[in-house]
Parts: C-alpha cells; sequence; structure tokens
C-alpha cells in the first residue's frame, strides 16, 4: 500500500498556547456547558465580523432561527436556545447515569437517540459509510496560513441541519465496526463526523450545534498539544464524558513513515496508553497524522490494539480496510446541497 499523499498541511500555528491558556479558573464541570448557549443578538453579522476568532471563543454561535425578522423571533430564539440546553442536560444526565452503569456505548445518532446500539444479531453489514472531516470550525482569520482547514460556523451549522433534514444520522465509528461485524445495526443513511487535531471550537462551536440532533463526533487528539493546554484537556475530557468519541492522532503529529520502530510504538501504542489513562475512555480508532502511512505503520497500529484508523484518503469507510478508513473533507465553500450530493454518489 502506497504512502497517502501529504494532503494535510500542519498543524494551523494559530491554535492557544498554553502559556495563553493558563490553568482553568475553576474545576471544569458539566453543567457549565448551558451557560455557554448565548447567541448574539444579530447571528449573521456576527458571523461576518468574524469576532469570535479561535481560542478566545467565550460566545457559542448558535445557527440561525429558521424563521426571519418576525417580531418575536429574538424571543423564540431564547425559548430555542432554552430548549437546547435542557436537552443538553437530559442527555448529559443519561449519559452520565449510563456510563455509571458501565453502558459505555452512547453513541447513538439521531435526535432522542431512541435505538441504543445494544448487541444485536444480525446479519454483517455491508454498507460503505461516510466519515466526514473537519478540522477547525472558526472564522478563518486574514492571514491564515491554511485557510482551507477552516469551516465557518455558521456554515458547519448549516451543515448539520441539512444532513438531518435529508435523513442522515451520526453515529460512532464503534458503530460501524460493530454493524459490519454484525453485532450492531445502523440507521439508513448513516455519517461519521471527525474532527483533526483538537481545537477549542470543538467543544465550544461543533459539540452543541451537533447537540440539537442528539449527534455527537469523533475527535482525534494528539497528546502533546492536549498536555500543552490545561483548558483544551479539560474540554476533551467534556467531550469524552459526554459520549464523544476520542481517537488517537499520535503523540506529536509526525510523519509516522519516517520513524525507526521504536518512536513509532511511542507514537502510536503510547498515544493511546496516555490518552486512555488521561480521559478514561476507550481509544479504539487511530487517525495517521497528515494522512501519512505505509504497512509497517498500519501493522505498528494493529498491534497496537486500535480496531481502525481514519486516513486522509477520499471515500467512504469500507469493512474491506478497516486500517484504511476513507473519508471525505469538508470545505467552508461546499454548500449542503452539495455535500448531500457528494454522500450520495459513488465517489465522494
Ligand atoms: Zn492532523
Amino acid at each position: 500500500m502506497s504512502a497517502a499523499p501529504p494532503n494535510e498541511p500542519p498543524r494551523a500555528p494559530d491554535i492557544p498556547q498554553s502559556h495563553e491558556d493558563g490553568p482553568p479558573s475553576q474545576e471544569p464541570s458539566i453543567w457549565d456547558v448551558p451557560d455557554r448557549f448565548r447567541a448574539p443578538d444579530d447571528w449573521d453579522a456576527h458571523a461576518k465580523a468574524g469576532e469570535a476568532q479561535e481560542g478566545t471563543d467565550t460566545v457559542v454561535r448558535r445557527p440561525p432561527a429558521r424563521t426571519t425578522s418576525a417580531p418575536s423571533a429574538g424571543r423564540r430564539r431564547l425559548l430555542i436556545i432554552a430548549g437546547a440546553a435542557v436537552l443538553l442536560l437530559a442527555a448529559v444526565t443519561a449519559t452520565a447515569v449510563a456510563l455509571t452503569r458501565g453502558d459505555g456505548e452512547t453513541a447513538v445518532g439521531g435526535a432522542g437517540g431512541a435505538t441504543q446500539a445494544t448487541a444485536v444479531a444480525a446479519e454483517p453489514s455491508r454498507a460503505v459509510v461516510p466519515i466526514l472531516m473537519y478540522h477547525l470550525i472558526a472564522d478563518a482569520p486574514a492571514d491564515a496560513a491554511y485557510p482551507e482547514l477552516y469551516v465557518r460556523p455558521a456554515t458547519f451549522a448549516r451543515q448539520m441541519r441539512y444532513l438531518h433534514d435529508e435523513g442522515y444520522q451520526a453515529v460512532s465509528l464503534g458503530r460501524v465496526l460493530d454493524a459490519w461485524a454484525g453485532e450492531a445495526t445502523l440507521p439508513d443513511r448513516p455519517v461519521v463526523i471527525s474532527f483533526d487535531d483538537g481545537y477549542p471550537s470543538h467543544y465550544l462551536v461543533a459539540a452543541p450545534i451537533m447537540q440539537e440532533y442528539g449527534w455527537k463526533g469523533l475527535l482525534n487528539a494528539d497528546w502533546k498539544v492536549l498536555d500543552e493546554s490545561p483548558r483544551l484537556l479539560a474540554q476533551v475530557r467534556l467531550l469524552a464524558v459526554a459520549g464523544w468519541e476520542i481517537g488517537s492522532h499520535s503523540l506529536t503529529h509526525p510523519d509516522l513513515t519516517t520513524l525507526d520502530a521504536a518512536q513509532l510504538k511511542d507514537e502510536v501504542a503510547g498515544s493511546r496508553e496516555v490518552l486512555r489513562e488521561q480521559l478514561g475512555v476507550p481509544v479504539d480508532f487511530f487517525c495517521y497524522p497528515a494522512g501519512r502511512y505505509d504497512d509497517e505503520v498500519v501493522a505498528a497500529v494493529e498491534a497496537a490494539g486500535y480496531r481502525g484508523a481514519t486516513t486522509t484518503d477520499r471515500g467512504f469507510a469500507s469493512r474491506d480496510e478497516p486500517f484504511r478508513l476513507k473519508r471525505v473533507r469538508v470545505s467552508d465553500g461546499l454548500s449542503p446541497a452539495q455535500l448531500v450530493a457528494a454522500l450520495r454518489s459513488d465517489s465522494p
């Protein structure tokens, strides 16, 4: 297997650094989340102005209400926000109860999450599944080195809403592999929503938007970034508690094909170990940094006990290649209709 093209640029330079972060001012709590459900008075103007930048955003921008310019739009929006906060609280409580019971599988697509992915005797599914690939959910600064890594919050919200309205349901990658093994079922239109590297906007922006539909994501985190930022680590812990899947994106995001065997094992097995220990969740999936892998790297990932691995190779994920799972890169310029059209095509 030839290596994937190096089509994932290096980490965007505008991530918050640890010295800017400082320790959290207080112990973070999952109950803080509803306080972040504050929408700006004028969503669109706010989005255009790009006031809230990655890393400094304390305001979670909500998708615009479907109604426009009705006199009661502001009040209605407040009600929607309050309702969403209540739903999130309910979801968090349910997740906590499930975790307490040792019932780890909580990532279930669909609003309401009524269908639990418990062990189901089923024919092994042969479905190919789209795995969306995102990086930052933020406005790209004018001087961004890699503007293609940014999807604006309003764009992301529209994409999620459109997927939902078109019948898609976000599922965990674990559920996809379970279905391929005949141990779970999939909805008619499953989609896995993955985020690479670990940015504040995953927790602050993407998670609340996805929570409107009861959806969880797959966060591929590289340990060094979390280790350097107590705030980011706290955010990723909250996502894990809320039922997001955490995947390993290595320790230091190197080109794994250039390492010797000991370094490779460190990056692949070592990152799984530290993430499991620090986050208290299974870390069942690996994501090749910069999309770089070869047979030796794949063998190291299998040896470390992962169930599968995601690449930056374009396409749908197939049960025939669990350690070379293809993904669909989503850009800001992709309209929701174009995204769905791509997911319905033979080759996205
Ligand atoms: Zn990466």
